[in-house]
Protein backbone atom coordinates (compact mmCIF):
# COMPACT_ATOMS: atom_id res chain seq x y z
CA UNK A 1 0.00 0.00 0.00
CA UNK A 2 1.28 3.50 -0.83
CA UNK A 3 1.22 6.31 1.50
CA UNK A 4 2.08 9.85 1.50
CA UNK A 5 0.85 10.60 -1.76
CA UNK A 6 0.34 14.41 -3.25
CA UNK A 7 -3.53 15.24 -4.02
CA UNK A 8 -3.16 15.27 -7.62
CA UNK A 9 -1.48 11.42 -7.15
CA UNK A 10 -4.53 10.46 -5.14
CA UNK A 11 -6.92 12.23 -7.23
CA UNK A 12 -5.49 9.99 -10.62
CA UNK A 13 -5.15 6.93 -8.19
CA UNK A 14 -8.88 7.41 -7.91
CA UNK A 15 -10.01 8.49 -10.77
CA UNK A 16 -7.92 5.38 -12.57
CA UNK A 17 -10.24 2.38 -11.00
CA UNK A 18 -13.44 4.45 -10.83
CA UNK A 19 -15.54 3.24 -13.01
CA UNK A 20 -18.35 5.14 -15.05
CA UNK A 21 -21.60 3.50 -14.29
CA UNK A 22 -23.86 1.82 -17.15
CA UNK A 23 -26.92 3.75 -18.68
CA UNK A 24 -30.91 3.23 -17.91
CA UNK A 25 -33.87 4.68 -19.45
CA UNK A 26 -35.39 7.36 -17.60
CA UNK A 27 -38.38 9.74 -18.13
CA UNK A 28 -37.09 13.06 -19.95
CA UNK A 29 -39.41 14.85 -17.40
CA UNK A 30 -37.16 13.19 -14.67
CA UNK A 31 -33.81 13.30 -16.46
CA UNK A 32 -32.52 16.96 -15.09
CA UNK A 33 -29.18 16.99 -14.13
CA UNK A 34 -28.51 13.75 -15.76
CA UNK A 35 -25.81 13.03 -18.18
CA UNK A 36 -26.92 11.56 -21.39
CA UNK A 37 -25.48 8.13 -22.46
CA UNK A 38 -26.65 7.93 -25.83
CA UNK A 39 -26.19 10.70 -29.04
CA UNK A 40 -29.59 11.87 -30.12
CA UNK A 41 -30.57 12.60 -33.30
CA UNK A 42 -33.36 14.22 -34.64
CA UNK A 43 -36.30 12.19 -36.51
CA UNK A 44 -38.06 15.59 -38.01
CA UNK A 45 -37.81 19.15 -39.37
CA UNK A 46 -38.02 21.83 -36.67
CA UNK A 47 -40.08 23.50 -37.89
CA UNK A 48 -42.18 21.12 -39.53
CA UNK A 49 -43.24 23.83 -41.86
CA UNK A 50 -42.71 27.30 -43.14
CA UNK A 51 -44.28 29.39 -40.22
CA UNK A 52 -44.87 33.09 -38.87
CA UNK A 53 -42.97 34.39 -36.35
CA UNK A 54 -45.54 36.95 -35.31
CA UNK A 55 -49.13 38.23 -35.23
CA UNK A 56 -49.66 39.74 -38.63
CA UNK A 57 -50.45 38.99 -42.07
CA UNK A 58 -49.21 36.59 -44.29
CA UNK A 59 -48.58 38.68 -47.55
CA UNK A 60 -47.64 38.68 -51.22
CA UNK A 61 -44.81 41.53 -50.56
CA UNK A 62 -45.15 42.84 -54.37
CA UNK A 63 -48.26 44.06 -53.38
CA UNK A 64 -46.60 46.29 -51.15
CA UNK A 65 -44.52 47.90 -52.92
CA UNK A 66 -43.83 50.93 -51.68
CA UNK A 67 -46.02 50.93 -48.85
CA UNK A 68 -44.96 53.01 -45.91
CA UNK A 69 -46.67 55.34 -43.16
CA UNK A 70 -47.61 58.36 -45.05
CA UNK A 71 -48.57 56.35 -48.28
CA UNK A 72 -50.21 53.09 -46.69
CA UNK A 73 -51.26 50.01 -49.32
CA UNK A 74 -54.42 48.95 -48.39
CA UNK A 75 -55.44 45.13 -49.41
CA UNK A 76 -58.97 42.79 -48.13
CA UNK A 77 -57.80 39.77 -45.52
CA UNK A 78 -59.30 36.70 -47.46
CA UNK A 79 -58.76 34.16 -44.30
CA UNK A 80 -57.31 33.53 -40.92
CA UNK A 81 -54.67 30.99 -40.20
CA UNK A 82 -54.49 30.08 -36.49
CA UNK A 83 -51.52 28.26 -34.63
CA UNK A 84 -52.16 24.69 -35.02
CA UNK A 85 -54.06 25.17 -38.44
CA UNK A 86 -53.72 23.23 -42.18
CA UNK A 87 -52.11 25.61 -44.34
CA UNK A 88 -54.69 24.37 -47.61
CA UNK A 89 -55.45 27.75 -48.49
CA UNK A 90 -53.43 29.83 -51.20
CA UNK A 91 -53.08 33.01 -50.97
CA UNK A 92 -54.14 35.02 -53.90
CA UNK A 93 -52.12 38.05 -55.17
CA UNK A 94 -53.98 41.34 -54.11
CA UNK A 95 -55.26 39.48 -50.69
CA UNK A 96 -54.04 39.37 -47.44
CA UNK A 97 -54.49 36.52 -44.65
CA UNK A 98 -54.61 37.29 -41.23
CA UNK A 99 -51.98 34.64 -39.71
CA UNK A 100 -50.97 34.27 -36.00
CA UNK A 101 -47.41 33.00 -34.14
CA UNK A 102 -46.53 29.59 -35.56
CA UNK A 103 -49.56 29.20 -37.86
CA UNK A 104 -48.03 27.77 -41.39
CA UNK A 105 -47.72 30.05 -43.75
CA UNK A 106 -50.30 29.60 -46.73
CA UNK A 107 -49.17 28.67 -49.96
CA UNK A 108 -48.19 31.77 -52.04
CA UNK A 109 -47.66 34.01 -49.58
CA UNK A 110 -44.33 34.87 -49.17
CA UNK A 111 -43.54 37.42 -46.49
CA UNK A 112 -45.54 38.26 -43.05
CA UNK A 113 -46.14 41.91 -41.96
CA UNK A 114 -46.55 42.04 -37.83
CA UNK A 115 -49.38 43.98 -36.81
CA UNK A 116 -47.55 46.60 -35.01
CA UNK A 117 -47.12 47.41 -38.89
CA UNK A 118 -50.59 47.80 -40.00
CA UNK A 119 -53.84 49.79 -39.17
CA UNK A 120 -57.04 48.51 -39.30
CA UNK A 121 -59.22 49.90 -42.27
CA UNK A 122 -62.92 49.63 -43.58
CA UNK A 123 -64.72 46.34 -43.60
CA UNK A 124 -62.15 43.43 -43.91
CA UNK A 125 -59.55 46.05 -45.28
CA UNK A 126 -55.97 46.08 -43.22
CA UNK A 127 -53.76 49.21 -44.12
CA UNK A 128 -50.35 48.27 -44.70
CA UNK A 129 -47.56 51.13 -43.21
CA UNK A 130 -44.04 49.05 -44.78
CA UNK A 131 -43.19 46.93 -47.52
CA UNK A 132 -41.88 43.98 -46.03
CA UNK A 133 -38.40 42.23 -46.93
CA UNK A 134 -37.90 38.54 -48.44
CA UNK A 135 -39.50 36.33 -45.83
CA UNK A 136 -39.75 38.80 -43.25
CA UNK A 137 -41.14 37.32 -39.77
CA UNK A 138 -41.03 33.78 -41.56
CA UNK A 139 -39.17 30.84 -40.33
CA UNK A 140 -38.16 28.37 -42.48
CA UNK A 141 -38.83 24.50 -42.52
CA UNK A 142 -36.33 23.30 -41.23
CA UNK A 143 -34.01 26.67 -39.94
CA UNK A 144 -34.03 24.39 -36.41
CA UNK A 145 -33.52 21.10 -37.48
CA UNK A 146 -33.65 18.50 -40.04
CA UNK A 147 -34.46 15.04 -39.59
CA UNK A 148 -31.04 12.97 -39.35
CA UNK A 149 -29.14 15.83 -37.37
CA UNK A 150 -27.21 14.53 -34.66
CA UNK A 151 -28.52 16.81 -31.75
CA UNK A 152 -27.09 15.98 -28.72
CA UNK A 153 -23.96 14.50 -27.80
CA UNK A 154 -23.38 11.86 -25.37
CA UNK A 155 -21.79 13.37 -21.96
CA UNK A 156 -24.53 16.27 -22.68
CA UNK A 157 -25.38 17.18 -18.91
CA UNK A 158 -29.55 17.93 -19.44
CA UNK A 159 -30.31 21.03 -18.39
CA UNK A 160 -34.09 22.93 -18.39
CA UNK A 161 -32.51 23.86 -22.60
CA UNK A 162 -31.77 20.07 -23.09
CA UNK A 163 -35.51 18.86 -21.64
CA UNK A 164 -37.19 20.69 -24.18
CA UNK A 165 -35.40 20.16 -26.83
CA UNK A 166 -35.96 16.26 -26.11
CA UNK A 167 -39.42 17.23 -25.93
CA UNK A 168 -39.72 18.82 -29.30
CA UNK A 169 -38.52 15.61 -30.95
CA UNK A 170 -40.98 14.00 -29.34
CA UNK A 171 -38.83 11.69 -26.51
CA UNK A 172 -40.90 11.09 -23.51
CA UNK A 173 -37.98 8.70 -22.32
CA UNK A 174 -33.81 9.17 -22.79
CA UNK A 175 -30.89 7.38 -21.82
CA UNK A 176 -28.76 8.51 -19.24
CA UNK A 177 -25.57 6.88 -16.87
CA UNK A 178 -26.77 5.80 -13.92
CA UNK A 179 -26.57 7.58 -10.16
CA UNK A 180 -24.00 5.82 -7.88
CA UNK A 181 -25.35 4.67 -4.83
CA UNK A 182 -23.27 5.67 -1.99
CA UNK A 183 -23.13 4.04 2.06
CA UNK A 184 -22.49 6.12 4.12
CA UNK A 185 -20.81 4.86 7.63
CA UNK A 186 -20.04 7.30 10.81
CA UNK A 187 -17.70 5.39 13.52
CA UNK A 188 -16.60 5.83 16.79
CA UNK A 189 -17.69 5.53 20.56
CA UNK A 190 -18.04 8.73 21.20
CA UNK A 191 -20.54 9.36 18.57
CA UNK A 192 -24.73 9.47 19.13
CA UNK A 193 -27.23 10.55 16.58
CA UNK A 194 -28.20 14.54 17.05
CA UNK A 195 -31.37 13.75 18.68
CA UNK A 196 -29.11 11.17 21.29
CA UNK A 197 -27.95 11.36 24.65
CA UNK A 198 -25.10 13.71 24.71
CA UNK A 199 -23.83 12.42 28.51
CA UNK A 200 -20.82 11.12 29.09
CA UNK A 201 -18.56 12.93 26.82
CA UNK A 202 -20.91 11.97 23.81
CA UNK A 203 -20.73 13.96 20.82
CA UNK A 204 -23.34 14.36 17.89
CA UNK A 205 -22.34 12.54 14.66
CA UNK A 206 -22.58 15.15 12.29
CA UNK A 207 -20.35 13.25 9.42
CA UNK A 208 -23.39 11.66 8.34
CA UNK A 209 -25.31 15.17 7.34
CA UNK A 210 -22.62 16.56 5.82
CA UNK A 211 -21.22 13.99 3.62
CA UNK A 212 -25.08 12.87 2.63
CA UNK A 213 -25.74 16.37 1.96
CA UNK A 214 -22.58 16.64 -0.73
CA UNK A 215 -24.07 13.76 -2.30
CA UNK A 216 -27.51 15.16 -2.82
CA UNK A 217 -25.80 18.21 -4.21
CA UNK A 218 -24.06 16.28 -7.14
CA UNK A 219 -27.43 14.41 -7.64
CA UNK A 220 -26.36 10.82 -5.59
CA UNK A 221 -27.81 8.54 -3.72
CA UNK A 222 -26.99 8.02 -0.35
CA UNK A 223 -27.43 5.33 2.19
CA UNK A 224 -26.88 5.93 5.68
CA UNK A 225 -25.01 2.58 7.28
CA UNK A 226 -25.53 4.35 10.74
CA UNK A 227 -22.52 4.78 13.71
CA UNK A 228 -20.02 1.67 14.23
CA UNK A 229 -18.47 1.54 17.31
CA UNK A 230 -15.11 1.08 17.93
CA UNK A 231 -14.66 -2.60 17.61
CA UNK A 232 -14.10 -4.96 14.34
CA UNK A 233 -17.19 -6.96 14.98
CA UNK A 234 -19.38 -3.75 14.97
CA UNK A 235 -17.86 -2.03 12.15
CA UNK A 236 -18.02 -5.64 10.17
CA UNK A 237 -21.89 -5.85 10.62
CA UNK A 238 -22.11 -1.87 9.06
CA UNK A 239 -20.21 -1.98 6.65
CA UNK A 240 -21.28 -5.52 5.09
CA UNK A 241 -25.01 -3.50 4.61
CA UNK A 242 -22.91 -1.04 2.38
CA UNK A 243 -21.57 -3.58 0.14
CA UNK A 244 -23.80 -3.81 -3.05
CA UNK A 245 -23.17 0.07 -3.16
CA UNK A 246 -21.10 2.02 -5.50
CA UNK A 247 -19.05 3.37 -3.01
CA UNK A 248 -18.66 3.28 1.00
CA UNK A 249 -17.46 6.42 2.59
CA UNK A 250 -16.86 5.81 5.81
CA UNK A 251 -15.61 8.76 8.05
CA UNK A 252 -12.97 8.15 10.92
CA UNK A 253 -11.74 5.18 12.44
CA UNK A 254 -9.08 4.85 9.15
CA UNK A 255 -6.07 6.61 11.00
CA UNK A 256 -3.29 4.65 13.04
CA UNK A 257 -4.72 5.26 16.37
CA UNK A 258 -5.75 2.22 18.64
CA UNK A 259 -9.02 2.54 17.99
CA UNK A 260 -8.84 2.74 14.75
CA UNK A 261 -10.48 -0.05 13.22
CA UNK A 262 -12.16 0.09 9.77
CA UNK A 263 -9.08 -0.33 8.00
CA UNK A 264 -7.87 -3.98 9.39
CA UNK A 265 -12.01 -4.88 8.79
CA UNK A 266 -11.76 -3.81 5.42
CA UNK A 267 -8.40 -5.78 4.87
CA UNK A 268 -10.39 -8.98 6.40
CA UNK A 269 -13.06 -8.06 4.24
CA UNK A 270 -10.87 -8.15 1.06
CA UNK A 271 -10.46 -4.52 0.04
CA UNK A 272 -6.75 -4.48 -1.37
CA UNK A 273 -6.54 -0.55 -0.20
CA UNK A 274 -4.55 1.04 -2.53
CA UNK A 275 -3.24 4.14 -0.62
CA UNK A 276 -3.28 5.69 3.06
CA UNK A 277 -1.80 9.31 3.99
CA UNK A 278 -1.96 12.33 1.56
CA UNK A 279 -0.57 15.23 1.64
CA UNK A 280 -3.42 17.32 2.37
CA UNK A 281 -4.74 20.19 5.22
CA UNK A 282 -7.16 19.44 6.37
CA UNK A 283 -7.43 15.83 6.01
CA UNK A 284 -4.28 13.66 6.16
CA UNK A 285 -5.30 10.35 7.31
CA UNK A 286 -7.36 9.78 4.10
CA UNK A 287 -7.55 5.83 2.72
CA UNK A 288 -8.36 4.43 -0.21
CA UNK A 289 -9.24 0.83 -1.50
CA UNK A 290 -10.23 0.11 -5.29
CA UNK A 291 -10.94 -3.52 -5.40
CA UNK A 292 -9.95 -6.81 -4.55
CA UNK A 293 -6.08 -8.31 -5.11
CA UNK A 294 -8.39 -9.92 -8.33
CA UNK A 295 -9.14 -6.84 -10.42
CA UNK A 296 -12.48 -8.98 -11.43
CA UNK A 297 -13.76 -8.77 -8.18
CA UNK A 298 -15.66 -5.66 -8.00
CA UNK A 299 -16.71 -4.30 -5.62
CA UNK A 300 -17.15 -1.07 -3.88
CA UNK A 301 -14.79 1.40 -3.97
CA UNK A 302 -13.67 2.66 -0.38
CA UNK A 303 -13.31 6.20 0.72
CA UNK A 304 -11.81 6.35 4.26
CA UNK A 305 -11.98 9.75 5.25
CA UNK A 306 -10.56 11.51 8.28
CA UNK A 307 -13.49 12.05 10.98
CA UNK A 308 -13.09 15.68 12.07
CA UNK A 309 -15.99 16.98 10.38
CA UNK A 310 -13.74 19.58 8.28
CA UNK A 311 -11.43 17.02 6.92
CA UNK A 312 -14.23 14.40 6.18
CA UNK A 313 -16.14 17.19 4.15
CA UNK A 314 -12.52 18.68 2.30
CA UNK A 315 -11.55 15.41 1.45
CA UNK A 316 -15.22 14.41 0.12
CA UNK A 317 -14.66 17.67 -2.05
CA UNK A 318 -11.56 16.89 -3.63
CA UNK A 319 -11.14 12.67 -3.63
CA UNK A 320 -15.08 11.27 -3.77
CA UNK A 321 -16.76 14.03 -5.85
CA UNK A 322 -14.65 13.70 -8.82
CA UNK A 323 -14.85 10.05 -8.74
CA UNK A 324 -18.96 10.32 -8.04
CA UNK A 325 -19.09 12.80 -11.39
CA UNK A 326 -17.33 10.29 -13.24
CA UNK A 327 -19.24 7.27 -12.35
CA UNK A 328 -22.62 9.75 -13.01
CA UNK A 329 -20.31 10.26 -16.60
CA UNK A 330 -19.59 13.69 -16.25
CA UNK A 331 -16.71 15.06 -18.57
CA UNK A 332 -16.06 17.72 -15.61
CA UNK A 333 -14.66 16.29 -12.80
CA UNK A 334 -13.73 19.36 -10.41
CA UNK A 335 -14.92 22.24 -9.26
CA UNK A 336 -14.50 25.47 -11.10
CA UNK A 337 -11.68 27.67 -9.81
CA UNK A 338 -11.05 31.06 -10.27
CA UNK A 339 -8.24 33.74 -9.34
CA UNK A 340 -8.17 36.33 -6.69
CA UNK A 341 -6.12 38.79 -4.96
CA UNK A 342 -5.19 37.61 -1.13
CA UNK A 343 -6.48 39.99 0.84
CA UNK A 344 -4.68 38.56 3.77
CA UNK A 345 -1.14 36.98 3.93
CA UNK A 346 -0.99 33.71 4.99
CA UNK A 347 2.09 31.35 5.92
CA UNK A 348 2.55 27.65 6.81
CA UNK A 349 5.12 24.68 6.35
CA UNK A 350 5.69 23.03 3.49
CA UNK A 351 4.79 19.66 2.38
CA UNK A 352 1.29 19.75 2.16
CA UNK A 353 -1.05 21.57 0.02
CA UNK A 354 -3.68 23.39 2.32
CA UNK A 355 -7.17 24.20 1.37
CA UNK A 356 -8.08 27.27 3.36
CA UNK A 357 -11.39 28.20 3.65
CA UNK A 358 -12.12 31.65 2.45
CA UNK A 359 -14.87 34.67 1.59
CA UNK A 360 -14.72 36.14 -1.87
CA UNK A 361 -15.65 39.75 -1.44
CA UNK A 362 -14.98 42.45 -4.50
CA UNK A 363 -13.62 45.49 -4.30
CA UNK A 364 -14.13 49.18 -5.73
CA UNK A 365 -12.88 47.70 -8.91
CA UNK A 366 -14.93 44.39 -8.77
CA UNK A 367 -11.87 42.14 -8.17
CA UNK A 368 -12.66 39.29 -6.16
CA UNK A 369 -10.52 39.58 -2.87
CA UNK A 370 -9.93 36.20 -0.77
CA UNK A 371 -9.52 35.95 2.58
CA UNK A 372 -9.55 33.74 5.72
CA UNK A 373 -12.83 33.08 7.08
CA UNK A 374 -11.50 32.04 10.95
CA UNK A 375 -9.51 29.49 12.37
CA UNK A 376 -8.29 26.59 10.08
CA UNK A 377 -8.65 24.35 12.72
CA UNK A 378 -10.31 20.66 10.83
CA UNK A 379 -12.67 20.63 13.90
CA UNK A 380 -13.91 23.91 13.32
CA UNK A 381 -16.88 23.54 10.80
CA UNK A 382 -18.23 27.17 11.16
CA UNK A 383 -15.11 28.59 9.34
CA UNK A 384 -16.67 26.29 6.89
CA UNK A 385 -20.26 27.06 6.67
CA UNK A 386 -19.33 30.53 5.93
CA UNK A 387 -16.77 29.89 3.42
CA UNK A 388 -17.30 30.52 -0.51
CA UNK A 389 -14.08 29.04 -1.45
CA UNK A 390 -11.25 27.02 -0.79
CA UNK A 391 -7.72 28.75 -1.44
CA UNK A 392 -5.41 26.37 -2.83
CA UNK A 393 -1.89 26.59 -0.90
CA UNK A 394 0.92 24.40 -3.37
CA UNK A 395 2.41 22.22 -0.67
CA UNK A 396 5.44 23.30 -1.28
CA UNK A 397 5.06 26.97 -0.67
CA UNK A 398 5.09 28.42 2.66
CA UNK A 399 3.98 32.12 2.28
CA UNK A 400 1.54 34.14 0.31
CA UNK A 401 1.64 38.09 0.28
CA UNK A 402 -1.14 40.49 0.77
CA UNK A 403 -2.54 41.39 -2.99
CA UNK A 404 -1.01 38.23 -4.50
CA UNK A 405 -3.00 36.30 -7.09
CA UNK A 406 -4.37 33.01 -5.55
CA UNK A 407 -6.36 30.08 -6.91
CA UNK A 408 -9.49 29.45 -5.53
CA UNK A 409 -11.68 26.52 -5.88
CA UNK A 410 -15.12 28.19 -5.75
CA UNK A 411 -17.87 26.34 -3.26
CA UNK A 412 -20.96 29.01 -3.91
CA UNK A 413 -21.84 30.30 -7.11
CA UNK A 414 -23.41 33.13 -6.27
CA UNK A 415 -19.64 34.50 -6.36
CA UNK A 416 -20.30 34.57 -10.15
CA UNK A 417 -23.29 36.77 -9.13
CA UNK A 418 -23.55 40.09 -11.13
CA UNK A 419 -25.51 43.52 -9.73
CA UNK A 420 -28.64 42.54 -11.26
CA UNK A 421 -30.16 45.66 -11.35
CA UNK A 422 -29.53 48.16 -14.39
CA UNK A 423 -28.13 46.16 -17.34
P1 LIG B 1 -11.04 9.95 14.25
O1 LIG B 1 -10.77 10.05 12.80
O2 LIG B 1 -11.87 8.76 14.62
O3 LIG B 1 -9.75 10.00 15.04
O4 LIG B 1 -11.88 11.22 14.66
C1 LIG B 1 -11.31 12.52 14.65
C2 LIG B 1 -12.25 13.49 15.31
O5 LIG B 1 -13.43 13.59 14.51
C3 LIG B 1 -12.72 13.11 16.69
O6 LIG B 1 -12.76 14.30 17.48
C4 LIG B 1 -14.10 12.58 16.45
O7 LIG B 1 -14.93 12.75 17.59
C5 LIG B 1 -14.58 13.42 15.32
N1 LIG B 1 -15.59 12.69 14.54
C6 LIG B 1 -15.47 11.44 14.07
N2 LIG B 1 -16.60 11.07 13.43
C7 LIG B 1 -17.45 12.11 13.49
C8 LIG B 1 -18.77 12.33 13.02
N3 LIG B 1 -19.44 11.39 12.35
N4 LIG B 1 -19.34 13.52 13.28
C9 LIG B 1 -18.67 14.47 13.95
N5 LIG B 1 -17.42 14.32 14.42
C10 LIG B 1 -16.81 13.15 14.21
MG1 LIG C 1 -12.59 7.81 16.15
Amino acid sequence: MRTGLSVSEAQQAILGVTPVLGAETVTTRGAQGRVLAEPVFSDRMLPPADCSAMDGYAVHRADLAGASASSPVSLPVAFEVAAGAQADRTLESEQVARIFTGAPMPPGADAVVMQEDTKAGEGDLVGFLVEPGPRDHVRDAGEDLCAGDRVLEPGTVLRSAQLGLLASLGRSVVAVHQVPRVAILSGGDELVEPDGDLSGGRIASSNSYTLAAQCREIGAESIYLGIARDDPDDIEAHLRAGLRADCIVSSAGVSVGDHDHVRPVLEKLGWRLDFWGVHIKPGYPFAFGGFGDDASDRRPLVFGLPGNPVSASVTFDQFVRPALRKMMGHKTLFRPTIRARLGEALEKKAGRLHFVRVRLDRDEAGELVASSTGSQSSGILTSLTVAQGLLIFPAEETSLAVGQTVVVQVLDDEVFGGHAAGF
